[in-house]
């Protein structure tokens, strides 16, 4: 039983000093009684609840630095995390444990982030990497902001300058992209896997994912030919791998077809020695996709 939903708010656990671990979270992000406890699934989700809520949420990421969040498993203290969150945001269908943890503990309390969204089709139902179109992470913003509004009526404007922060910056994170991207030599992405859907429509590009929708499924010699030809094919000078997944096969496809191999990052999570945040690794991006497709 959730003492959060007896209790009501969480200004009644300010009284009640015996209950902080109730409200605590594990991992980084600082935590006090007094705000709104947040379970974000993987990276993006956590920068963009941080970026709305401010101080006036903790949040905690499912997915630790340095781990790939495709095909998460989640520890039984994780599971317990969700069932006391106040608010649990994921993207259904990207990690199946995270949704039978939400289906099971936090039905009623959870976004799927995406339900708002123009979603493009994947192999098996939509393609879940949403966050790298800014003009998404923007739209997934005001989400949150919305529901942290009715869950904590009283910071509710923290939320939406949080919001409309977020928003600016994205905007102005589109605008640079549309400025450095607008001619380029190459319009083909060849990238590790197929994480670049909604970044490739919202400027101008079509991805070639080296292993489709998941990242470490293994492809095979027909499906490494046929990606060596379409390099030679359409004159495509860089081969892009990630910073969570072996680079192995991007690598060795780049050597035999004697392009250049670049790492960009489909922002899944945090490298785990990354000092950087979803900003700084999508400015990282615009430079190398600069680079990479001559523009
Ligand atoms: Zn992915």
């Amino acid at each position: 039983m959730r003492l959060r939903a007896i209790l009501g708010t969480s200004t009644v656990l300010l009284g009640l000093p015996f209950l902080a671990a109730c409200g605590s979270t594990t991992g980084a992000s600082e935590s006090s009684l007094s705000s709104v406890s947040v379970v974000a699934a993987f990276y993006p989700l956590q920068y963009a609840a941080q970026q709305v809520g401010g101080s006036a949420v903790s949040v905690t990421n499912l997915t630790s630095p340095g781990v790939e969040p495709h095909d998460l498993e989640l520890s039984a203290a994780q599971v317990a995390e969700i069932s006391k969150a106040d608010l649990v945001l994921y993207v259904k269908g990207f990690q199946p444990a995270v949704d039978d943890a939400i289906a099971q503990q936090a039905a009623d309390r959870a976004i799927d982030v995406t339900a708002n969204l123009t979603l493009l089709a994947g192999d098996d139902g939509a393609d879940p990497h949403v966050w790298l179109d800014p003009a998404n992470m923007s739209a997934i913003g005001k989400t949150i902001a919305s529901r942290l509004s009715s869950i904590d009526p009283a910071a509710k404007s923290t939320f939406t300058s949080g919001s409309a922060a977020l928003t600016t910056a994205m905007t102005a994170l589109t605008r640079d992209y549309k400025a450095a991207l607008g001619n380029c030599a190459s319009d083909k992405l060849v990238v590790s896997h197929d994480a670049f859907g909604y970044l490739a429509k919202a400027f101008g590009f079509t991805q070639m994912g080296i292993s489709g929708l998941n990242p470490e499924a293994e492809p095979s010699p027909a499906r490494m030919r046929e990606i060596a030809d379409f390099v030679s094919t359409n004159n495509v000078s860089t081969i892009y791998y990630e910073t969570l997944v072996d680079p192995k096969v991007a690598q060795t496809l780049a050597t035999e077809t004697g392009v250049t191999a670049a790492m960009l990052d489909p922002l899944e999570g945090l490298a785990a020695d990354s000092t950087g945040d979803y900003l700084s690794v999508m400015k990282d991006n615009l430079a190398t996709l600069k680079v990479g497709q001559k523009c």
